[in-house]
């Protein structure tokens, strides 16, 4: 597999240097050179979901990796189902919280830890990453464990709920937390100012493992296959996918499975308020405000740094970016839909009520919509139990967790102090 920097596509590295790297020259994206096109995908949607994730994976990674390794690596990382749910009529939600961490973020997380673990050298590895919530636990129990490999993760402090937080920041071990006073996007902008830093990045071996690494991305794809795979073949004809965003990794995701011949007529990206990209598309100007706090906070992202990818996607398909519908939901309305979405028996979170509304605002006669709910309602259990009168279970996953002390160290917004702190 070629992939090149979007910034400087001059700069090609293979499947194994996009993994370990992370990032290009300049903090360019590593896009890839060739996505096939399948030409088999009634037969590809008639497998199970490892075996149709292996066929896929493989290929678009090509012959750098074996058949057996990527056949390994896949069965390792996919060890729970995504199943789709009926909410109404015409409209289905793509269940991708049943893994160990409870929210989407364990495809990729799990993917790439396989990857870095197959295609690793001898030297030592550090994963630095920033998380809104969910990635950081999905890495951290994607690595927890693996040998030679540190993880440090930067959060923003009290941003994240405290069930997310309890969830990834008691395992110790090779995982170390650190938790910012700032918010996600300074978060974000340390973790890009480590990588820029030359002697730093030689020195620990670092590694990025947020939306960024290719192999998250490519991991995702499946996902999109598996929820086509439960539609009858009518209703895939006229599929819509409304994606609740944040860095828009997701996104690229299911733009990757469309580019492989995928039948999803169009993709709407859901956002809260915010809206940098509804804007964006909207009015022509990239101007991205301050980030604000809202109820899906794992989307609360002024600067989605995979839109380089979504226009890269567009742009070498000739597709129209007119085609990508993008809408802002704010919190009353959330939670107005998750109300919505109680009355029809169907208990959601945040995320997955925003993509929601925004299917239900713009799905045409005759299409069929599927909305992506990316984590579980117990991850966002305060929030939920307050909305919608209810009490929810804790899953065992969670509780195990809750029960434990929080081992993450404190930080100011600033990358001497982070760069220190890792060189120690
Ligand atoms: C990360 C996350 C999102 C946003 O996904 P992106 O790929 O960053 O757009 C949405 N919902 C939940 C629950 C998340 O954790």
């Amino acid at each position: 597999m070629n992939l090149y920097n979007i910034k400087h596509p001059e700069e090609q590295v293979n499947f194994a240097q996009a993994v370990r790297q992370g990032l290009g020259k300049d903090q360019g994206l590593f896009f890839p050179e060739n996505i096939p096109h399948l030409d088999n995908i009634d037969e590809l949607l008639a497998l199970p979901l490892v075996e149709r994730s292996q066929k896929i994976l493989g290929a678009l990674i090509g012959e750098e990796i074996s058949t057996e390794q990527l056949n390994t690596m896949v069965k390792n990382a996919f060890t729970f189902p995504a199943p789709v749910a009926k909410v109404e009529d015409n409209v289905y939600a793509l269940e991708l919280f049943h893994g160990p961490t409870l929210a989407f973020k364990d495809f990729g997380g799990r993917f790439m830890a396989q990857a870095l673990a197959t295609v690793r050298g001898d030297g030592k590895i550090t994963i630095l990453t920033a998380t809104s919530g969910d990635t950081g636990a999905a890495v951290a129990h994607a690595f927890y464990g693996l040998e030679n490999i540190n993880v440090v993760i930067l959060y923003p402090k009290g941003k994240i709920s405290p069930l997310q937080e309890k969830l990834f920041c008691t395992l110790g071990g090779n995982i170390r937390t650190v938790a910012i006073n700032g918010d996600f996007d300074d978060c974000q902008a340390l973790v890009k100012q480590a990588f820029d830093d030359a002697e730093l990045r030689q020195a620990i071996g670092l590694n990025s493992a947020n939306s960024i690494n290719i192999s998250r991305l490519l991991a995702q794809v499946c996902y999109y296959f598996e929820a086509a795979s439960q539609l009858s073949k009518t209703e895939r004809e006229n599929l819509v996918v409304s994606v609740p965003s944040g860095n828009f990794g997701n996104l690229t995701a299911g733009l990757i499975a469309k580019s492989l011949g995928l039948p999803i007529k169009r993709f709407i990206a859901s956002t809260n308020a915010n809206d940098t990209v509804p804007r964006y598309l909207r009015e022509g100007n990239w101007n991205p405000h301050a980030t604000v706090a809202t109820l899906s906070n794992a989307m609360d992202v002024s600067r989605p740094n995979n839109w380089p990818r979504v226009e890269e996607i567009f742009k070498r398909n000739g597709w129209a970016l007119t085609d990508l519908h993008s809408e802002a939901v704010t919190d009353p309305q959330t939670e107005d839909t998750l109300r919505e979405m109680q009355d029809k028996g169907y208990v959601c979170e945040p995320h997955g009520a925003i993509a929601y509304r925004v299917l239900k605002q713009d799905l045409q006669p005759g299409e069929t919509g599927l909305f992506l709910c990316t984590a579980h309602p117990a991850k966002f259990k305060e929030s939920v139990e307050r909305i919608l009168e209810i009490e929810l279970p804790l899953p065992a996953a969670l509780d195990k967790h809750n029960q434990l002390p929080l081992l993450s160290d404190e930080m100011e917004n600033d990358f001497a102090t982070l760069k220190a702190y890792l060189l120690a």
